[in-house]
């Protein structure tokens, strides 16, 4: 299926009215490098670290781990990538770290909660990850902020961290580009000065998605009761575009949902620039993009709000089968 879109490969995702989209893959295992090529992927826009961890029976040293960072960007060949520093807890549990017994692991001590209360494991990845960067330049992005308050103590281990590896004369990355995920829907309400502040914002869609509709990821019976195309999610996610430009922070949605055509569309129809997603879909995004005029799909969508529809799907299928 992937040979259909290899005319396109090597285009760029340019809508019909000239909005060009950029088209990221997410990754985690070194089996996903060759795709960065093979895919006509921009960068890797998501790096899950935590799964190097995951494959494991016990914990890495910061020597292996700065090494398959290096591979990583060595794969990457001077395009982007955005590492996601660990992300565990939840439905990611280290088979080497003693199990927390909550009640609700989704709503537990997770992700960035266990990086800022174990700040151990977080400085080994980041000076692992400087290192590896061998005075390139370096992207970080924390994952599940949920306040300010959260980026700016991770921002500040950065900032220790480097200091630290100067002093002990190590090569320091040329830049350091630090964002965060936007995973939770308190972070769309955090204060303009937040927004200022990190250097960029990734939708981390599966979660927030499951944050909005109070809905488990997990759970077969309710993960796909809400459509992602409902109005009252769009209408959040284009508020979250606006704050975005308003501070001109770049912005990119990383779910699962940036790799259906449909949805990919309709993000880049609320003001999505960036989309990362995994390699296999972005041929028939870009496909999709190539063909449509998002001023149109805009009007599509305004119409279903004016009529009260619940989710612009049927409205945007409709559309779209009236084109082709
Ligand atoms: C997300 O939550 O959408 C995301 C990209 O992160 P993960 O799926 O790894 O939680
Ligand atoms: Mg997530």
């Amino acid at each position: 299926a992937q040979e259909r879109y290899t005319s396109i490969r090597d285009k760029p995702a340019e809508t019909k009215c000239g909005n060009v989209i950029g088209l990221h893959m997410n990754a985690g295992l070194m089996a996903d490098l060759p795709s960065l090529g093979s895919s006509g992927a921009e960068g890797v826009g998501l790096f899950r670290t935590e799964l190097q961890f995951l494959v494991r029976n016990q914990m890495p040293r910061r020597s292996e781990l700065s090494a398959l960072y290096t591979r990583v960007l060595d794969a990457a060949q001077g395009k982007r990538v955005v590492f996601r520093t660990l992300d565990i807890g939840s439905d990611k549990v280290l088979p080497y770290m003693k199990p927390n017994d909550e009640p609700n692991p989704a709503l537990g001590w997770r992700a960035i909660r266990v990086g800022l209360d174990k700040p151990g494991i977080m400085r080994m990845q980041l000076q692992a990850l400087f290192r590896a960067a061998n005075g390139g330049p370096l992207t970080v992005m924390f994952p599940f902020v949920a306040q300010f308050e959260e980026f700016r103590a991770a921002r500040a281990e950065v900032d220790k961290t480097l200091l630290r590896e100067k002093k002990l004369g190590h090569v320091v990355p040329s830049s350091i580009e630090v964002g965060a995920m936007l995973e939770t829907p308190s972070l769309a309400f955090a204060p303009d000065k937040f927004f200022e502040e990190v250097e960029f914002l990734s939708i981390g869609g599966n979660d927030l998605k499951q944050f909005f509709f109070a809905a488990d990821r997990e759970n077969e019976r309710v993960r796909k009761r809400y459509d992602t195309l409902n109005l009252s999610f769009l209408t959040f996610l284009e508020g979250i575009v606006k704050r975005c430009e308003a501070s001109n922070t770049p912005l990119s949605f990383c779910g699962e949902d940036a790799g259906r055509p449909v949805e990919a569309l309709c993000f880049a129809a609320i003001g999505f620039r960036t989309l990362s997603m995994r390699p296999a879909s972005i041929g028939p995004v870009k496909s999709l993009l190539r063909r449509c005029d998002l001023s149109e799909v805009r009007a599509v969508i305004e119409q279903a709000r004016a009529q009260g529809d619940m989710s612009v799907r049927s409205a945007v299928m409709e559309y779209l089968r009236g084109q082709y």
